[in-house]
Formats: C-alpha cells, sequence, structure tokens
C-alpha cells in the first residue's frame, strides 16, 4: 500500500518575473483594441501564436506581427471543474483547442453559456476580452 502522508509548506509564494516584449508589443496593444494577433517569420512565413519574437525553425529575429481573423475549428476541449487556486474565484471553465483559419492552433478558454453544445469540430472565434480583474485576454466563443 503506498504511503501518501504529505506535509503542506505554509508559505506562500509571490512569484514575479520580468518579460522583455518590445518585439511583440503589438500584440498586448492589439488586444486592448479588440484585436487578437500573432507574428509571422518573414523568411520562412510560419506563423505563430502566441506570438514569437524569433523564429526558432530559421533563426530569423525580425518577424511581422499578423492580425487573426478570429474563425476557427474546435479540435478538443476539456471542462475544468476543481480549479487551480489561482482561478478560484472563476468557477469550473472550459479550455479549448482551436485551430484558426490561419493554420495557427490555439490554447485557450471557450466562453460558452450552453455548455451542452459544445461539440468538436464545431466552428468558434477567438476574441480579444478584457477580464474582471482589468487585463486583456482572449478566449473562443461559438461562432
Ligand atoms: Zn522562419
Amino acid at each position: 500500500m503506498p504511503d501518501d502522508t504529505v506535509i503542506e509548506d505554509r508559505r506562500v509564494l509571490d512569484l514575479r518575473y520580468r518579460m522583455p516584449i518590445s518585439k511583440i508589443s503589438n500584440f498586448f496593444s492589439g488586444l486592448e483594441k479588440g484585436k487578437v494577433s500573432g507574428t509571422k517569420c518573414r523568411r520562412c512565413g510560419r506563423v505563430y501564436f502566441p506570438p514569437q519574437s524569433d523564429c526558432p525553425d530559421c533563426m530569423e529575429g525580425n518577424l511581422e506581427s499578423v492580425d487573426f481573423d478570429g474563425e476557427a475549428t474546435l479540435e478538443t476541449f476539456t471542462v475544468v471543474e476543481i480549479t487551480p487556486t489561482s482561478f478560484v474565484g472563476e468557477g469550473s471553465y472550459v479550455v479549448a483547442v482551436g485551430l484558426l483559419k490561419e493554420g495557427v492552433r490555439v490554447l485557450s478558454w471557450l466562453n460558452s453559456a450552453d455548455r451542452g453544445s459544445i461539440r468538436i469540430g464545431m466552428k468558434i472565434r477567438l476574441k480579444a476580452v478584457k477580464k474582471n480583474e482589468g487585463y486583456y485576454s482572449y478566449e473562443f466563443f461559438p461562432y
């Protein structure tokens, strides 16, 4: 029989980090304007989401910003009923993978009032959203 005795650390971690975003700043300013964007390699044409500042395929460092239409097909999803501490105020939510018509896969929440109607293969749309906490993000919605 496995020993499942554990000790819970009482310290609370306060983790903050800084990321340079100058090469992908269009992504963040775009969200505030209602646009979701990725980056496209000027050399090999590969499109990235989340936006990358450099192309790991060909080592190009001068990528261009591309706005996505948002139209996508739902490839898979799951309902998260037991939420992590960071989302404890959100209740359960749906995490989905959608394939944008631009050929890029996106992992995001799927915001649907009718979870029973969610089907793999359905059309969904990726949109910029302002979260209750005041920051901007993106979510899928039924088409
Ligand atoms: Zn490239």
